[in-house]
């Protein structure tokens, strides 16, 4: 019988995953359906005892579910726990099974472009859900110096204070990190400063930023942001959100089916169903 396989949100109709996977599902051979379905907040909890029931092989969750769901998941992975969000979920064994493969996925996509980056000093813009899962699991994997700069700084504070992994981070303002750009080799950009209605903003001045650093924006649509395009005239290294997107599918798609899918193939469906070439 075929497997399914879904991805739940509010609002789900602009999701990539479904074509993501299905053609992945096809290219393996794999007798599989993925699916997104519209689940309501106040439905959530209804949703997954559904879904369990139907016996669904996995799903992925996006917005606005990602750590409410924690609490209808029979077992959760310890860095989701950590993260405290899960994007990915595996049936095994009739037990749903809750991961998060964000931060991973982030950072698949950057060591892409640099081996190096553990012994670099780090800024992350933003302290929301994105910025969590990136800032632990970099945290974790034995990254040494890491700030966070947002727009309310207790958040970043907040951030730092709670993660469980030994590193030396400073919460900041925009306008203190703006001042020491030039310190950070890699910047990872995680707000929503450059997506409608704000593409046409900075999230924070760039007049410091080294020549040859990295900047990494978690946007993909557009994908090339206003501040990929003043970086770009500042000979950094850009990376949009893609790299991210399709590595964090992957690694869900992994946990599915055991199989380490083609990352370049995951890119092209991606990039076509965006229309673009950039990046
Ligand atoms: P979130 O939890 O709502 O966090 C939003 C962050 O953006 C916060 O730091 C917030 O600052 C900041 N922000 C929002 N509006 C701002 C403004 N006008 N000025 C300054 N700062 C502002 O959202 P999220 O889930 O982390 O997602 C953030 C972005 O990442 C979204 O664009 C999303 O599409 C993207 N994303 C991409 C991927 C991928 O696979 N590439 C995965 C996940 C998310 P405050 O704390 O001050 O409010």
């Amino acid at each position: 019988m075929k497997e399914l396989f879904a991805v739940i949100g509010d609002p789900i109709a602009h999701s990539m995953s479904p074509q993501m996977h299905n053609d992945l599902f096809q290219y393996y051979s794999i007798d599989a359906h993925y699916q997104p379905l519209l689940v309501k907040k106040e439905n959530l909890e209804a949703a997954i005892k559904g879904l369990k029931a139907i016996g669904i092989s996995g799903f992925n969750v996006t917005i606005p579910h990602k750590t409410e769901i924690m609490a209808f998941l029979d077992e959760i992975d310890p860095l989701a726990s950590d993260i405290g969000a899960v994007n990915t979920v595996v049936n095994q064994n009739g037990k749903l099974v809750g991961y998060n493969t964000d931060g991973l996925g982030f950072m698949k996509g950057l060591a892409s472009l640099t081996s190096d980056f553990v012994n670099q000093k780090i800024l992350i813009i933003g302290a929301g859900g994105a910025a969590r899962a990136i800032y632990y699991t970099l945290a974790k994997t034995g990254v040494k110096g890491m700030d966070i700069c947002n727009r309310t700084v207790e958040k970043a504070t907040h951030l730092i204070e709670t993660c469980p992994y030994q590193i030396t981070s400073e919460a900041l303002s925009l306008e203190q990190a703006e001042n020491k750009l030039s310190h950070y080799g890699v910047i990872i950009q995680t707000t929503n400063i450059g997506m409608s209605p704000n593409m046409s903003q900075l999230p924070l001045s760039i007049n410091f930023l080294r020549e040859s650093s990295i900047v990494s924006d978690i946007i993909y649509n557009p994908l090339e942001t206003f501040l990929l395009s003043e970086a770009k005239k500042k000979k950094a290294i850009v990376q949009n959100g893609i790299d991210m997107f399709v590595h964090q599918g992957a690694l869900a798609f992994q946990y599915w089916t055991g199989i380490t899918p083609d990352i370049s193939r995951m890119k092209q469906i991606v990039m076509e169903q965006l229309g673009g070439t950039k990046c």
